[in-house]
């Protein structure tokens, strides 16, 4: 029964669910030899580095991973990075298909003046520093302000609000990167704007997200009533479900009784940004609003308005995506995830995509390859393997149980490696 060998790059959640669609078309015509190759010594991707942290049950995905990790076919390589450790045209040579599923990391950019003042940062910098992703351990966050504005209307800008809205003593039972922790309980923030360049029938929060801000325990949320109103309206006698989903869970906030707590995160609809103004730190955001020129005072701006994939070499990019017809890009290279899609859908999202590129992938396959191992290639370089990953897991998780945290974990690459038993 021949057996076909498949690379997989990038050990997300398109990654996992790719494997898991190869596993699942296993049968007695064919089987699959799975080398999971991940840069970072940690798996999981967004999972580990971009749920929010109080969002816990969104993680539980991570035993599926670990499931499919372990199901037999399947080697972990982590701490092997394409471009630097291998080379895509190795990979191409060696295995009967190679899939990408890299994501998309870098932040969409405004485009207007003041970007580059510092307390202007984008969600993709601040997300994998709250989540103690090793690259990000160094970006600064300047908190020592009263206002924080956040730009998007999507379910990344809502994290990053709530995130810098709560009281910090929350994220104490979390999985917060402990640098995070003990920045945001300095932090003096105290007032939270989420902007959206449009009116609320067009926001990209999702209800359930939105359902859960009422109990936060000590922060105030504000919707203005008649911004949903007019948004109610403006969605006709027939709106979508999902819009109407929304604008139901919007109204219940608006109607929320108001509280006393000291910390507010306040929505702002139609409020699209023009200029960030500061000398050599960010001091206001200029809007255009229905009623004319609006300024915001504040300290601290992060942009959450979408992501774009980090380019590597040998492959096209388009819009921020990997060019692909379908999942396919070129001769035995697929893409997966955010990287074919863009960024958008939950995690879910990912299986079904992943499973119709895999159907694609096994249409065209040939006989296979016999070109020997990715061993051969990655030499001495120190490489994550399941075990190793494995021995972090459980380290970082003991490291938690005492503090009642699900884990601690690990922001240092060479502590990582350590925690590994390399
Ligand atoms: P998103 O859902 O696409 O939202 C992006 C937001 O940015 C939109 O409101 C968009 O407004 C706005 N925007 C874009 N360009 C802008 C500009 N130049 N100025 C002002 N606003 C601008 O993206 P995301 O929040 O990054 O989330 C990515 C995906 O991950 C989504 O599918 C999301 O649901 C998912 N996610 C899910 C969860 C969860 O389930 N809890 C958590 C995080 C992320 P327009 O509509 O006007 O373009």
């Amino acid at each position: 029964m021949p057996t076909f060998k498949v690379a997989i790059v990038g050990a997300g959640p398109a990654g996992y669910f790719a494997a898991q669609a190869l596993q699942n078309a296993q049968n007695e015509d064919k089987t699959f030899s799975i080398d999971m190759i991940e840069r970072l010594p940690t798996p999981w991707g967004l999972v580990r580095s971009g749920v929010a942290p109080d969002h816990p049950k969104i993680k539980t995905v991570s035993k599926v991973f670990e499931k499919i990790a372990t199901a037999g076919n399947f080697r972990l390589f982590g701490n092997v990075e394409l471009g630097t450790d291998i080379a895509l045209a190795d990979l191409q040579a060696k295995y009967d298909a190679v899939i990408l599923a890299t994501g998309s990391s870098l932040g969409r950019k405004l485009g207007i003046p003041g970007e580059e003042l510092k307390g202007y940062l984008s969600a993709a910098d601040f997300v994998p520093w709250y989540n103690a992703h090793p690259d990000y351990t160094d970006v600064e966050v300047p908190l020592d302000t009263e206002t924080a504005v956040v730009i998007g209307a999507g379910n990344v800008a809502m994290d990053v609000a709530r995130m810098l809205a709560l009281d910090p003593s929350e994220l104490d039972p979390t999985d917060t990167a402990d640098h995070a922790i003990a920045a945001l309980k300095k932090s003096g923030i105290r007032k939270v704007y989420i902007c959206a360049r449009r009116g609320a029938e067009h926001a990209a929060f999702t209800s359930p997200e939105l359902r859960e801000l009422p109990k936060l325990e000590h922060t105030n949320v504000i919707i203005n009533k008649t911004d949903i109103d007019a948004a109610i309206i403006a969605a006709g006698d027939s709106p979508e479900k999902d819009v109407k989903s929304n604008l139901d869970a919007m109204l219940a906030i608006a109607e929320h009784e108001k509280t006393n707590h000291a910390r507010t995160m306040e929505f702002l609809f139609h409020h699209v940004p023009t200029e960030i103004k500061g000398s050599g730190q960010v001091q206001e955001v200029v809007f255009k609003t229905p009623v004319g020129e609006k300024t915001i005072k504040c300290g601290l701006v992060i942009s959450a308005i979408g992501y774009e994939a980090q380019p590597m070499t040998d492959v096209t990019y388009e819009k921020g995506k990997v060019l692909n017809t379908e999942g396919r890009v070129k001769e035995n290279i697929y893409v997966v995830g955010w990287a074919k899609r863009g960024p958008s859908g939950v995690i879910g999202t990912n299986k079904s995509d992943a499973a119709a590129v895999i159907e694609l992938l096994i249409s065209d396959l040939k006989a296979p390859k016999d070109f020997g191992d990715i061993n051969e290639l990655i030499g001495a370089h120190k490489i994550i393997t399941q075990s190793h990953w494995e021995a972090i897991n459980t380290a970082e998780v003991s490291r938690g149980e005492p503090l009642g945290k699900p884990r601690v974990k690990a922001a240092d690459k060479n502590e990582l490696l350590r925690l590994g038993g390399l």
